[in-house]
């Protein structure tokens, strides 16, 4: 005999595993992750060497694929030699490229690095420019290097930083499903207030870095071991 309608729901309630229904976006589950990573980095900041917006833009766009630490060997020595937009704009990508060779894909990197410095004297004064639109424009800059000159270089929220820490987090955490690193970060948006987009960068960057690691992450330590999820957990 088929089941009446009100039936039907009572069945399904009755089957549906615990986990489906837990709202892992709630304020209530949002507030206890940024407690605990207020209290973990209370001054996160970016870990790449600069003194200015493009120095800043140079080390993001370094960054990719390497560590910050490598980046911060390389760059003190890059910014002496050549100080200016002018004098990066000037260069021939190959010279370049040995000058950053240890960061790796230090051609493609190079040529990036060029072009934007080329694009920012031709078309920006020789100023990085501050908005997300004409960041986008710069050659090598995708959404993740914009986020990061315009938040800390410029204290402007326009974003959040999705880097593969940020990615891991948000999936771990079960903030997001997605696979694109810019669809996480609209998910991201969604949940977290447009004031804490630029410090909740910096600290789930370091969270990442320093607790929840790719491998083995440091899970019986963790403040919010209580409230995830993780599949890959290590308690
Ligand atoms: S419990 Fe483990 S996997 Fe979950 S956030 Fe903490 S360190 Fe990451």
């Amino acid at each position: 005999m088929p089941l009446k309608t009100s039936e039907k729901t009572t069945r399904k309630k009755a089957v549906m595993p615990i986990r489906s229904r837990i709202d892992y976006t709630s304020k209530a589950r949002m507030n206890k992750i940024f407690a605990a990573l207020d209290k973990l980095f209370p001054n996160a900041q970016c870990a790449l060497k600069h003194e200015n917006a493009f120095q800043l833009l140079v080390a993001t766009i370094l960054s990719a694929q390497c560590t910050d630490t490598r980046v911060n060997m390389v760059t003190p020595g890059l910014f002496q030699k050549y100080p200016t937009p002018q004098d990066f704009a000037a260069l021939r990508p190959e010279v370049l490229a040995e000058d950053i060779r240890s960061t790796g894909f230090f051609r493609n990197k190079a040529k990036n690095i060029v072009g934007a410095a080329k694009k920012i004297v031709s078309d920006f004064g020789g100023q990085v420019p501050r908005t997300m639109e004409e960041l986008l424009s710069l050659p090598g800059v995708a959404r993740k290097t914009a986020n990061v000159v315009l938040g800390t270089a410029y204290g402007l929220a326009t974003g959040i930083v999705v880097d593969t820490h940020v990615f891991r987090f948000a999936h771990r955490l079960k903030l997001s499903q997605e696979q694109s690193p810019e669809k996480v970060e609209q998910d991201l948006m969604k949940i977290v207030p447009k004031d804490r987009w630029i410090t909740f960068s910096h600290q789930v960057i370091w969270f990442g870095r320093k607790v929840c690691l790719a491998r083995k992450p440091l899970c019986a330590t963790c403040p919010i071991e209580k409230i995830c999820d993780a599949p890959d957990k290590t308690v």
